[in-house]
């Protein structure tokens, strides 16, 4: 607790703190939330009331009794709220609409090249609105919509930078003008981070490594992190995300792994987006990623070679986060969401260069693929509705 917060101050962080709570689980009693807290029961009892009274939680039902008078049972109203999240990448929008529970609860992938003209964007306001009414999400539900680019931000929603993309320098309300709902644009790779954290609580760190077209990153600390002016700074984003001094922390896809190496598109040799990219990959298989995961799973000594090369390589920039945050590390995007059956092998690797133990089981493969960043992007929505609870 920060040193003379008021008593306000005191009671809001408070009822933050007991709707998060029973936001994390299907259901509790006041008992198990005051002793979880570490809250009095009349604090918390008057707080469910006023709780209550916003609609924010109901009461369902009632725990079986251990002996004494059985426990009412509280939750949280997910649907009192909705948000959707667009992913924008070169080729595809991906949407993904979720509410208090922040799941996906709908999900949809649609090939649209990007086009800097009017029409895309246009096109951009109808696949919501045409997602929606399938969806039947009721629209005076919507607090907002969270835009997912693939790219580096600065203040006010503008996009600085975007190799992906083709952009310097666009205001972001070029992408938003035709969504008739508050709108957050948020990093691709902190929104697939933000996206694999949901649900998580937050006790430990997570170094979350994109490897979709490009490489990218998110850092994301354990809330008792320090609250200054680097961390979490973007608008709807709460969980504590390292943003940096310039908003571009986390990009890991140039960190130098091979000196001397194969030129990046950045100008520097050696950096990990060009091993590590998905399309190391997929340009083996004309593009199609999933029918190189296809034929590597078939086994032939070929493609067992392009994917041993390319998992040396990754351990190596897997092992420099390792010993740079010692933390756990998420493998995600596109490939991420393949290593499923190959992580205990590439964990072997990771356990080779580990100077600190034998294990490499610090290496995760990331719950979401496609539309991680799109759930992510919609869940920064909700957490600045959680956070005004
Ligand atoms: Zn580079």
């Amino acid at each position: 607790m920060k040193r003379g917060a008021s008593s306000i101050e005191v009671k809001k962080l408070n009822r933050n703190r007991v709707f998060r709570y029973l936001n994390s689980k299907d259901r509790a009693s006041m008992p198990d939330i005051a002793a979880n807290l570490g809250m009095s029961g009349p604090t918390v009892l008057q707080i469910i009331k006023e709780l209550k009274e916003s609609q924010v939680v109901r009461e369902v039902g009632v725990f079986q009794s251990t002996g004494g008078r059985k426990a009412k049972a509280i939750a949280s109203v997910q649907d009192v709220c909705y948000a959707v999240g667009l992913d924008i990448t070169r080729n595809h929008v991906s949407l993904a609409l979720t509410n208090l529970s922040e799941k996906a609860l709908r999900r949809q992938r649609v090939r649209e090249p990007f086009v800097r003209d009017d029409g895309y964007f246009r096109r951009l306001g109808d696949l919501l609105e045409d997602f929606l009414d399938e969806s039947r999400t009721p629209r005076e539900r919507i607090i907002g919509v969270g835009l997912s680019i693939p790219g580096i931000l600065g203040e006010e929603n503008c996009i600085t930078y975007s190799h992906t993309l083709g952009l310097d320098h666009v205001a972001g309300d070029e992408f938003t003008r035709y969504i008739p709902y508050p709108c957050v644009i948020v990093n691709d790779a902190n929104a697939a981070a933000i996206a694999e954290c949901s649900g998580m609580t937050l006790n430990q760190s997570v170094f979350y490594l994109l490897l979709s077209n490009s490489v990218g990153g998110a850092i994301v600390f354990r809330r008792d992190a320090p609250a200054q002016a680097e961390w979490s700074v973007r608008e709807g984003i709460s969980r504590d995300i390292y943003m940096g001094a310039n908003q571009r922390a986390g990009e890991f896809g140039h960190m130098v792994i091979r000196p001397e190496g194969r030129a990046c598109y950045c100008g520097k040799k050696g950096c990990l987006d060009v091993y590590c990219s998905a399309s190391v990959l997929a340009d083996r298989t004309e593009g199609n990623l999933e029918r190189f995961f296809r034929e590597l799973e078939e086994g032939s000594p070929k493609w067992r070679e392009i994917w041993e090369e390319y998992t040396d390589n990754l351990a190596i920039a897997v092992d420099n986060l390792r010993m740079c945050f010692d933390g756990d590390v998420v493998l995600g995007g596109y490939v991420g969401g393949y290593m499923g059956p190959y992580i205990e092998d590439f964990r072997a690797k990771c356990a080779k260069r580990n100077i600190f133990g034998q294990s490499g089981d610090y290496v995760k493969a990331c719950k979401y693929r496609i539309e991680a960043s799109a759930l992510g992007a919609a869940v920064c929505q909700i957490e600045r509705y959680i956070d005004e609870v």
